[in-house]
């Protein structure tokens, strides 16, 4: 086999542009033409891991197999290719310096100045490299995360000047740029796609491809011009003009050739046509939906549009799957009071309660739980939506006095959800939760199995309480029951409610394995659920 092939997306002018998924696009139309892909992400802020960051800062956190929390962009990644990330496919600038100074720390630069470069670029480097080191990938695309021209972003541009200088053919640049419109003048303008690349240039790094963000079609005159003043070939600038959905973005880029310029850029055979008939199915039912239905998603971030990314897209591929539209209806938990409760989700087909930490906005997620419950509407609780579910339950079914989790309350008198023994000693906080996939048995004849029509599953974790097991029988009886546990360390894992529709709480994030390619069961039965609910009103 032929070496591992490096490609780099860089993006200049503007965040936001989505160098995630035109990386995720390229990677799909590479491994479509039969290829092995990974995409990993470079992040150029100095925590160690996303893992510490509140979502107002970079959206949500996601999960992988091997419980590494990372930049949300992985998740695009797994959603487009359907393959696990893992662990290496996000490197962040903390990640790089802890290992250079555990590195000198030890004394392994043998008395020598440690430096940006070569010390912190080589790291980079060995980052990037660990991928294709197997040679399990015939490409590897890296995102540069930031925009060139910040100065945190100066040793990633510098690792990839070093890379395409060693490398050659087997190394190549795509920059992701915009090209606005301005209505006053009638014109979209390339000025500051041609900056963006002389920045570029004055770091060392010729840009081989240009993709173009725009609003509006650019002319073969606007692609001669930057294609002049940027020192690409005219084939080589890309339009990626806005489009209904992510997930037409590949499809663009296959009308684009942009797969097919890169191939021809890094001397490597077009192989197979990229037929994508399975991706266009399920274009073809997101976007012809015979029904619709709204869930109210209650969450404390809700504000935030990427705030609960992988659970807005687990929507799409199980509304996809039902053919039907999923309005997601997004709710502040601090909104909800039992006075409110009836007039915010008046009108839902479902309720989701989202993950999350602390105490803000609990009371308000059980007071959705309770309306439910009640009034028999789906519901699906993740993790801490989970949690609440059996709080409220404790509180309103059972009567129990003073219900809460520890979390919230750390002196209840019915801690029902508790912090898990191997986390009561912890004290730092960056990476010590229950992280990654961890499997779970199904218990027969319950909501779960019709679920998953499986004895064994393997979800991914991200919690540090659970519910406290002393509290099984009086649940069970009432007729709240846990439909999956870990065995090994006898933790419950789903539970549901046995007089309800359908009413299922899971400690773990379903929405972090859910893919175009294989929607998840729980999101596509909700869906479902809620479907038949809206039906029947
Ligand atoms: N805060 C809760 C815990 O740590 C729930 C976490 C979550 O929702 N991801 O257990």
């Amino acid at each position: 086999m032929s070496a591992t092939k490096y490609v780099f997306v860089t993006g200049g002018v503007a965040s936001s542009l989505g160098k995630g998924i035109i990386s995720a696009s390229l990677a799909k139309l590479l491994q479509a033409r039969g290829y092995s892909v990974t995409l990993q992400k470079l992040d150029p802020y100095i925590n160690v891991d996303p893992g510490t960051l509140n979502p107002y800062e970079h959206g949500e956190c996601y999960v992988t197999e091997d419980g590494a929390e990372t930049d949300l962009d992985l998740g695009h990644y797994e959603r487009f290719l359907n393959t696990p990330t893992s662990q290496a496919n996000n490197v962040t600038t903390g990640k790089i310096y802890q290992a250079v100074i555990e590195k000198e720390r030890r004394g392994e630069y043998l008395g020598e100045t440690v430096q940006v470069i070569p010390h912190i670029t080589d790291e980079i480097k060995r980052r990037i490299k660990i991928l294709g080191a197997d040679n399990d990938f015939d490409f590897v695309i890296t995102e540069i995360g930031g925009t060139v021209g910040d100065i945190e972003s100066l040793p990633y541009i510098e690792a990839v000047r070093q890379m395409r200088w060693e490398m050659g053919t087997n190394c190549l640049v795509i920059h992701l740029t915009l090209v606005p419109y301005l209505a006053a003048a009638g014109e979209l303008k390339t000025k500051p796609t041609q900056h963006s690349v002389k920045t570029l240039l004055e770091q060392g790094v010729q840009p081989d491809i240009i993709v173009c963000r725009t609003e509006r079609q650019l002319s073969e005159g606007m692609r001669n011009k930057i294609a002049l003043f940027c020192n690409v070939d005219p084939t080589s600038v890309i339009e990626s003009i806005d489009v209904e959905t992510i997930y037409d973005v590949p499809l663009m880029m296959r009308e684009e050739r942009l797969d097919l310029e890169v191939l021809d850029k890094m001397r490597m055979p077009e192989g197979v046509k990229p037929e994508l008939k399975k991706w266009e199915a399920f274009l073809f039912r997101h976007k012809n939906p015979k029904s619709n239905v709204t869930i109210g998603m209650i969450g404390k971030y809700v504000e935030l549009k990427d705030a609960y990314k992988s659970i807005s897209e687990a929507f799409v591929h199980a509304g996809a799957e039902n053919q039907c539209k999923v309005k997601v209806k997004p709710i502040h938990s601090e909104s909800l009071s039992p006075e409110t409760v009836e007039e915010a989700l008046a009108g839902v087909d479902g309720i989701l309660v989202a993950p999350g930490f602390g105490s803000r906005g609990i009371e308000g997620k059980i007071e959705a739980i309770r309306f439910a419950r009640e009034n028999k509407i789906p519901f699906l609780g993740i993790c801490l939506g989970m949690q609440c579910a059996v709080v409220e339950f404790g509180r309103n079914v059972l009567k129990l006095e003073d219900v809460n989790s520890t979390e919230v309350q750390s002196e209840a008198l019915n801690p029902v959800i508790d912090i898990m023994e191997g986390q009561k000693e912890v004290t730092m906080k960056g990476g010590t939760m229950r992280l990654g996939a961890y499997p779970c048995s199904i218990v027969k004849g319950t909501k779960a199995m019709e679920i998953y029509q499986r004895d064994e599953i393997s979800e991914r974790h991200r919690h540090r309480y659970e519910f406290n097991n002393k509290y099984l029988d009086i649940y069970r009886n009432a007729g709240m029951i846990a439909s999956g546990i870990n065995q090994k360390d006898d933790l419950v894992e789903i539970v549901e409610l046995t007089d309800h529709p359908w009413f299922v709480g899971v400690q773990f994030h379903p929405e972090f394995k859910s893919t175009v390619a294989s929607p998840h069961p729980l999101f596509v039965h909700f869906v479902d659920a809620a479907n038949k609910c809206k039906e029947k009103k």
